[in-house]
């Protein structure tokens, strides 16, 4: 039997994003552009606001008429104008007079402060006050929010609801971003299949076909599913020659381990692809396998549904916003405080299904269930994975771990604020 070995994940991850190319860039309408990465710096193309405005309901005046105003020697002021949001004054403002203006409206020559409706007691056309008011006192001014030629949000940068309201604010109607991966997903095992069926002896549902579409789908990548195929060197060699061509890149599952009807090491050779590692320092999932050829990378995800979403998250994740060109390609990490003693030694470093939460006022982890390699309900049920560092054992309730974030989509029941 080959002995295999195993390389730390981290130098996995490294060789991974090695072998992974930003995709060319493509210019899209911006309005189809959430989930995509920046291919190009948002650059302010004009000051925000762009010219001085009013953040009230109220009066443009000259902050110098108000001096003195108190309750006993209220001051009167005239109005002159009457402008809504979108409408400009032609008036300049003169001694005592007054300009009323709404929330968005420009502020009128001569004025320099604003005062609230609040602020006041009208008589018909006039009002008068009961406090100064300082120069730029109730004003927006000019480029607060944004300097023209400032670079706001870099290349690399994911697009977000606020970052498509930016490129709406400056114009951007069509916007640099890069392409995403077309990726090919192929399940091996002729113990599998499909949702519809009835279970029979012997077989079990294909479950990672479709949760790696979904992982793929939660990452704004609609993948092209091949279906489920027999342990069968010759189709799936072809099957995954075929794949292989209409694709950037390729995930398999099942099929990599070293036994009898585990062809997929056959194939990446008859393919003449590179196998960048056949074994990582991890459970689950150390059978994750990586190869590439002509650029492009093939993933031969474990089996067992644990260690195939695992292997996805840790190694797919990253090649793909890597293609993507987002500069934030892992998944976001934190430390949280283990709810529960984990006691089981962890001779490769081991990534746990778990249920990250806030708790009293602290990030707290527990796993998620039942934690074997060919887990499904773990997955369903976690919201984190939890990562314990090869070489350790004997965790206790309180210790700080590392927590890799999952779904950050997903909300929470009640607020304590
Ligand atoms: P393998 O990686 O092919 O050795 O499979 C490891 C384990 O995962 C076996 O128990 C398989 O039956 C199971 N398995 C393989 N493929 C799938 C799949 N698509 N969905 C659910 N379980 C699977
Ligand atoms: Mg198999």
């Amino acid at each position: 039997m080959e002995i295999r070995k195993p390389i730390p994940v981290s130098s996995a991850v490294e060789k991974v994003i090695n072998h992974s190319k930003p995709l060319p860039i493509i210019e899209i309408d911006y309005l189809n552009s959430l989930g995509y990465s920046l291919a190009e710096p948002i650059i302010a193309k004009h000051d925000v606001p762009s010219f001085n405005r009013s953040p009230y309901d109220g009066f443009a005046v000259r902050s110098i008429d108000t001096k003195g105003a108190s309750s006993t020697e209220r001051i009167l002021f005239n109005v002159i104008d009457h402008i809504g949001a979108g409408e400009v004054s032609n008036h300049t403002i003169g001694p005592f007079e007054a300009i009323r203006i709404m929330t968005g409206a420009m502020i009128p020559k001569g004025a320099d402060c604003v005062i609230m409706f609040e602020q006041t007691l009208e008589y018909g056309n006039s009002f008068t006050i009961r406090k100064p008011f300082e120069p730029n006192e109730n004003i927006s001014l000019q480029g607060e929010d944004a300097k023209k030629g400032e670079e706001l949000i870099p290349a690399g940068t994911l697009i977000h609801p606020g970052t498509i309201a930016l490129l709406a604010t400056f114009g951007y109607h069509k916007v640099k971003v890069r392409r995403k991966p077309k990726v090919g997903v192929i399940c091996t095992g002729t113990e599998l299949i499909d949702v519809e069926d009835e279970l029979v002896p012997g077989k079990i549902r294909n479950s990672n076909g479709p949760m790696i579409i979904a992982q793929l789908a939660r990452m704004g990548i609609e993948g092209t599913y091949y279906g489920m195929f027999s342990d069968d060197l010759d189709t799936c060699l072809s099957l995954v020659e075929q794949v292989f061509k209409e694709n950037d890149l390729v995930i398999t599952t099942g099929g990599v381990s070293v036994g009898d009807f585990d062809f997929l090491p056959q194939i990446y050779k008859e393919l003449g692809a590179e196998v960048l590692f056949n074994k990582v320092a991890m459970r689950p999932g150390s059978v994750t396998t990586v190869a590439v050829l002509d650029g492009k990378l093939l993933f031969g995800l474990s089996g067992n549904p644990s260690a195939c979403f695992t292997g996805f998250e840790l190694f797919a994740r990253p090649a793909i916003q890597t293609m993507m060109g987002n500069r934030k390609v892992f998944l976001p990490q934190v430390k949280a405080y283990l709810e529960e003693d984990f006691f089981k030694p962890n001779p490769f470093t081991r990534f746990v299904r778990s249920l990250y939460t806030f708790t009293d006022g602290k990030p707290v982890i527990r796993p998620a269930g039942f934690n074997k390699s060919n887990a499904v309900s773990s997955i369903a049920k976690g919201n984190a994975i939890m990562v314990l560092p090869g070489g350790t054992r004997n965790f206790k309730a309180g210790d700080l771990v590392d927590v890799l974030l999952l779904g950050l989509e997903d909300g929470v029941e009640s607020w304590t604020i």
